[in-house]
Order: structure tokens, then sequence, then C-alpha cells
């Protein structure tokens, strides 16, 4: 039995779960705000073994990464355009689910809230960063796959634009206690 199912908007393409997410990330890039059409990408992660396509077939968009030079396959229904789910050349073995298309999109969570925040660099203007999740302002791991420090904000937290366009908190600094080296 699968834990749980989702789909396109027009019901050609349906996938299914085997378990739980192994993690949830927000990530607040352009690409993700480009490719989701919103402010972020809630991607819940299932290893490979896990995720299967139960109906219809995918087309796929490979992307090369300006960040990694490596290649991103998006998975998307031919017929209405709704993008399921995505693998990283950068991470292979694992899929992120779109997150927006499961059928009971909150079926992870209460028990596999987001787990954490990246990319708020680029978040968008007036975007509200929740307290005591780990937060990146920009990837979690640099190119050498090398933990980068997280923030973790002691309050929620807006996010604010300056005049590049490059995010900041809008809460006092003091709210922004550092919490250790990421977990990965
Ligand atoms: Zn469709
Ligand atoms: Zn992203």
């Amino acid at each position: 039995m699968p834990v749980a199912e989702g789909g396109c908007l027009c019901g050609l393409v349906r996938y299914a779960v085997q378990d739980n997410p192994v993690r949830v990330t927000a990530c607040h890039c352009r690409f993700c705000q480009r490719a989701t059409g919103s402010a972020y990408h809630v991607a819940p992660v299932f290893t490979e073994e896990n995720f299967s396509v139960t109906q219809g077939e995918p087309k796929i968009y490979t992307h090369i990464s300006d960040g990694s030079g490596k290649a991103l396959y998006i998975r998307f229904c031919p017929e209405c355009g709704t993008k399921l789910y995505l693998s990283l050349e950068r991470f292979p073995g694992t899929v992120g689910v779109y997150g927006g298309t499961f059928d009971e999109p909150n079926f992870f969570a209460s028990r596999y809230p987001i787990s954490k925040q990246i990319f708020l660099a680029s978040g968008r203007h007036g975007t509200i960063v929740p307290e005591g999740v780990e937060s990146f302002w920009g990837h979690a791991i640099d190119a050498d796959d090398r933990l980068i420090e997280s923030i973790c904000f002691s309050q929620p937290t807006t996010l604010v634009t300056d005049s590049d366009g490059r995010a900041t908190a809008r809460s006092n600094p003091r709210n922004a206690g550092t919490r250790g080296t990421s977990s990965g």
C-alpha cells in the first residue's frame, strides 16, 4: 500500500510513494521560484526506491544548474504541464517532489515538517521564515560537499529585499543565532 499518491492537474500522470519523506526542504532559489511560479518550492525528498510513477509518462526537461554545472531532470505532464518531481545529477538516488501535487499535500506536514530553509538570500520580499528551523542564506553544502553553518531564527522573521534584490532578515540580528553546522 502506498503511503500517499499524487498527480498532475489533468490526471494523466499519477505517482505513489511507499514511505515517508527522508526530509522536507523549502527552497527559495530563483530556479525553484521560476519552476513553481511561486515564492518557494516545498520539496519532500524520497529515495528512488520509494517513489514510482503509476500512470502516464511524464516528459523530462533537463536543466543545467548555474551553480554546480550539473543537470537537473524535471518531470512534467506532457498534456497539462504540471511539474511533478525532479531528480538531480548531483544527488543521485533521491527524488524531490513538487509538494503541492500530492492528493493530500499535508500528509507529511505534521510528522515531517519543513526541516530546512535554503537560499533565503533570493527569498521573495515579505516571505516569513519560521523560527526554530535550520536555515541557510544559500545552499546547505558548498561545491565540495562541505557543510555550511546554518542560522536559526528565534522568532518568525520577515525577509526584506535591498536595492540589489538580495533578501535579508528584517528583525534585529540578535534574533539570528547560529546553531552549529548542518546535519546534511
Ligand atoms: Zn496532466
Ligand atoms: Zn531551489
